[in-house]
């Protein structure tokens, strides 16, 4: 999208009464797709899956022009906000840039629904349970919404993109405000003016691409981690995914952009940076100017004065021998590496569209490992994708043992309308599907459990973050293979990376006691 279409997207036409009466022949609960649809092209126009699959090859304009308008400066002062956050990290972290929109506008954030006067809900598409969640939360919203109509409640993120979640919430939850894309973040202050000062529902949602918008604000969550963005979309269309319809094209930012937020973060004081991406290997395809890719990125990052840099998500296809080599190098480069595989079947990875086979995957895990001998491993895995036969999941099984993943997210595969793996025909029982993740689970379990005893008796960087959730006090805090140790310890330590000497390694955390001369890690 280009600016001047940017600009005219930006004048949202409110319906006024009067229209909405003459579009209301039928009764709102008989309404289709179709009637909103008439009704979205006099407001918007509405999200569209297919539409969003067709990528265009404009080029990607970087914005670094965003301001609150004037008269939404102080508009918050007084009031608060709430920003509940589904699914995944960029999610967590477009919630951190609308709290820093609504912070600028004067708002002050708030965790107690009752007190809000916005309350937005981020959400996450990758799951019908997910969507379900929220569907439950905007129910429970309802009354609330009645007792104070002045209330703004807003719908935004993954979910806001799907036609069929846009269409349900017009027909069933009438008392929704506000809904709008992830494309749309950076119109947050406009739409909170029409939100307030229109009768009408506001829906801004584009199903296209996107730009980069550089200087957003953004309201941090901490002072010892960040999340920092990379790039935004996917041009991946694994067969099961929605992301590529909801976050658009796969768009880079500028390597000095990154390098900057990098180096501002390091001067603040934070310990940690973690780069984000859907498919943070394809970093830097799109530029037509300069041939750079993520292994230059990190590179780069690499002699910033930061204690310690991740990234994620990996895709495995685009893992090139640069990336290695740079993150052999160590120093802040972490060597935790989340790649997903999602099946240990070439068969069902070809369904996939992965583009990869086992056999390929198998050999980055060598050369990975090859050159950074201490490496672990983390992985994603989807069981059940239609038809998977009970062989195919046994080659899971098996290459889930072959590598010695540490961790995995596991799930059982939920059908996405609109992706090509929902068109399927499915002749697996969802018992059976139940049955295969439960016993994958066990296995995952166990070698976790496993990699926790190599850390017994053992001294390891942590990076303190707070009091455990369970007992204020005890601190707790990652290592640097992203291991949750709990110790005791003073509570001076909080933000600093201090040794721990491991006196019990359970499945999923690591107890300790802190070892009295602490180091700070450069
Ligand atoms: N881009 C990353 C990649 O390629 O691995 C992952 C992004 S996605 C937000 C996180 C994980 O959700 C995926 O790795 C996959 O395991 C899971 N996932 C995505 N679509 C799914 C679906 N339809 N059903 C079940 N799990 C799904
Ligand atoms: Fe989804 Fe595949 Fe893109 Fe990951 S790479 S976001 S799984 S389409």
């Amino acid at each position: 999208m280009n600016e001047q279409q940017r600009k005219e997207q930006a004048q949202i036409k409110q319906v006024d009464a009067a229209d909405r009466k003459s579009g209301q022949e039928k009764p709102l609960s008989e309404k289709t797709s179709a009637d909103f649809a008439k009704y979205f092209e006099t407001t918007y126009e509405p999200p569209n899956l297919n539409k969003a699959r067709k990528r265009g090859r404009d080029k990607v304009n970087v914005h670094y022009d965003f301001a609150i308008p004037e008269d939404m400066e102080r508009i918050g002062e007084g009031k608060k906000f709430l920003i509940r956050t589904y699914g995944c990290q960029m999610n967590e972290h477009d919630t951190e840039v609308m709290a820093g929109i609504l912070t600028e506008m004067g708002y002050e954030s708030t965790s107690d629904t009752n007190e809000a006067d916005i309350i937005l809900l981020n959400t996450c598409a990758i799951r019908e349970n997910a969507e379900n969640k929220v569907f439950g939360e905007i129910g429970h919203l309802k009354p609330l919404k009645l007792e104070k109509p002045d209330l703004i409640l807003g719908v935004c993120g993954c979910m806001s993109q799907e036609e069929s979640v846009v269409n349900r919430i017009l027909k069933k939850h009438q008392h929704v405000d506000l809904i709008f894309g992830t494309h749309n973040i950076h119109r947050l202050p406009h739409l909170v003016k029409e939100a307030m000062f229109g009768k009408e529902k506001i829906v801004e949602v584009w199903s296209k691409e996107g730009d980069v918008i550089e200087n957003l604000p953004k309201a941090r969550k901490g002072k010892i981690k960040a999340w920092v963005n990379i790039m935004y979309g996917c041009d991946k269309f694994c067969t099961y995914c929605i992301v590529p319809m909801t976050r658009g094209k796969e768009r880079s930012r500028r390597p000095e952009d990154i390098v900057q937020e990098v180096r501002h973060l390091a001067a603040q004081g934070y310990q940690e940076v973690t780069l984000l991406g859907q498919n943070v290997n394809a970093y830097g395809k799109d530029f037509d100017d300069i041939t750079y890719g993520l292994g230059d990125l990190m590179n780069d990052i690499h002699k910033i004065d930061i204690p310690r840099v991740r990234f994620t998500t990996s895709h495995p296809r685009d893992f090139d021998d640069r990336l290695i080599e740079v993150l052999a190098k160590g120093g802040n480069l972490l060597d935790h590496i989340h790649l997903p595989v999602q099946s240990g079947s070439s068969e069902i990875l070809k369904k996939m569209n992965r583009k990869y086979t086992r056999e390929e995957y198998l050999e980055l895990v060598r050369k990975i490992r090859e050159a950074m001998p201490n490496a672990t491993l983390t992985t994603d895995i989807i069981v059940g994708f239609p038809n998977e036969t009970e062989e195919q999941f046994e080659e899971t099984m098996t290459l889930v043992e072959e590598v010695g993943f540490e961790a995995a997210y596991t799930f059982i595969y939920s059908p996405r309308e609109g992706t090509p793996a929902a068109r399927k025909k499915d002749d697996v029982p969802e018992e059976v599907k139940k049955k295969r993740l439960y016993r994958l689970n066990e296995l995952v379990n166990k070698q976790s459990a496993e990699s926790m005893k190599t850390y017994q008796y053992q001294k390891v960087k942590v990076l303190v973050e707070g009091e455990s959730k369970k007992d204020p006090d005890v601190l707790a805090g990652y290592t640097e293979k992203n291991k949750l140790v709990n110790f005791k310890g003073p509570k001076s330590a909080i933000g600093s990376i201090v040794e721990v000497e491991i006196t019990e390694a359970k499945t999923w955390s690591l107890n300790g006691v802190m070892v009295e001369n602490t180091v700070e890690v450069n």
